[in-house]
């Protein structure tokens, strides 16, 4: 709380905030975690029942906690939370806490959340790219006797109102909701379809794709910097699911929503599309930080960091954005990379703070 001066505070307890804490703790230096949820890795409870991890269980531990599954078996979502809050479980940490901005002052920050005012020296923001759903706005010229919903929102298909479905976005997420909602209704999948990694690949040189992605594919790379504009503009490659998986379960591909008839009605190719009762916008997240003072932002509205770290804000870092270091840098397997690099930045500020003010470790 206000006046009492905390060393570094993280904001969110999923695995990026998580990893991080983690990694200042290895290093000796004292944060505590803010989480608005109840829980931590609350991000994972709440979506849809039947995700199961596309990354297989040897490629999702978090530094120094081994993911509890067998090599190359995808645990559920739940498995990942469960994982996830017994990796917390000795973390300083307030739950139920939002945090509503992020102020310079002097020494530090003012953070201003539901629940009064914190004050650090440092603050790691950890909030996820997957915190804001974006959603186009020809949704808002949609008939509203359509019933509409985002990804985010979506759990299972009896929660849906009965009749068709367009599900609006090919990547895994729109891909993998089409085929599990083809199984009791007439689905359409609309927009352009991403590059599908071979599963012969995953499943013959899986760990050499890892490698692949995670120590080639990062912004230390002439290639990873090509990849890296893409990533952030468009999201990842499919994995694990195809187009092909959709075609077969009886999925009716269409190209991307451009329009609406005068009553509403999506349409294609010049055409209204007939039986679609429920829009579901599987569009992916957008990036908004206006709550925090100074942060400078990319084109896109994403932090501008050198692998998280902020540098025209000393003190303010980031773990988990999209692509932040590298392809892996928001995957489970891959965040711990970053967390140990902007950990490592804030134990030599405060090394270097101490030795200024005189202070011996
Ligand atoms: C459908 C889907 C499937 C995925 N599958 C995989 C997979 O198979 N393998 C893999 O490695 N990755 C996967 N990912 C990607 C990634 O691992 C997850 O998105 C993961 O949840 C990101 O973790 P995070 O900690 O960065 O963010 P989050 O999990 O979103 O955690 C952020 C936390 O911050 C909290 N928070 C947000 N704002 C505030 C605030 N202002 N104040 C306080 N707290 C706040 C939130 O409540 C949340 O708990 C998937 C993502 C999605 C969307």
């Amino acid at each position: 709380m206000a006046g009492n001066m905390n060393h570094t505070i993280v904001i969110g307890a999923g695995q990026a905030g998580l990893a991080a804490a983690a990694q200042l703790r290895n290093r000796g230096v004292e944060c505590e975690i803010l989480e608005a949820a109840d829980s931590p890795g609350n991000s994972w409870r709440s979506r849809w029942d039947s995700l199961r991890l596309f990354t297989p269980a040897q490629h999702c531990s978090l530094p120094g906690a081994t993911f509890p599954a067998a090599p190359g078996a995808k645990p559920g979502k739940d498995q990942v939370a469960d994982y996830l809050a017994a990796y917390a479980a000795d973390m300083p940490m307030t739950t139920g806490v939002a945090v509503e901005g992020v102020r310079r002052g002097s020494g530090g920050f003012t953070l201003d959340t539901s629940a009064g005012t914190f004050e650090a020296r440092s603050v790691v923001v950890a909030t996820g790219a997957t915190s804001v759903p974006f959603v186009p706005g020809i949704a808002e010229r949609l008939d509203p006797a359509i019933h509409q919903l985002h990804s985010s929102n979506y759990r299972n298909a009896a929660a849906l109102p009965p009749g068709g479905v367009l599900v609006v976005g090919a990547g895994t997420s729109g891909i993998e909701i089409a085929v599990e909602l083809s199984r009791t209704r007439q689905v359409w999948l609309a927009g352009r379809v991403p590059f599908h990694v071979p599963d012969a690949l995953l499943d013959h040189a899986g760990g050499l794709y890892w490698q692949f992605i995670h120590r080639v594919l990062t912004r230390s790379t002439p290639m990873g910097r090509k990849v890296a504009g893409g990533f952030t503009a468009h999201g990842g490659p499919l994995i694990s699911v195809s187009m092909e998986d959709a075609r077969k379960a009886g999925v009716r591909a269409l190209p991307r929503l451009e329009e609406v008839d005068g009553s509403g009605r999506p349409m294609f190719d010049g055409q209204a599309l007939q039986g679609a009762d429920t829009v579901l916008w599987a569009t992916g997240f957008k990036a908004q930080y206006g709550w925090i003072e100074g942060l400078p932002l990319d084109s896109r509205g994403w932090p501008v960091t050198t692998r998280g770290v902020v540098e025209s804000v000393p003190g303010l870092y980031f773990v988990g954005m999209p692509f932040q270091y590298g392809l892996t840098s928001s995957l489970l397997g891959g965040v711990g990379r970053d967390a140990a690099h902007v950990a490592g930045h804030i134990a030599a500020a405060e090394m270097a703070r101490d030795s200024a003010l005189g202070l011996n470790h």
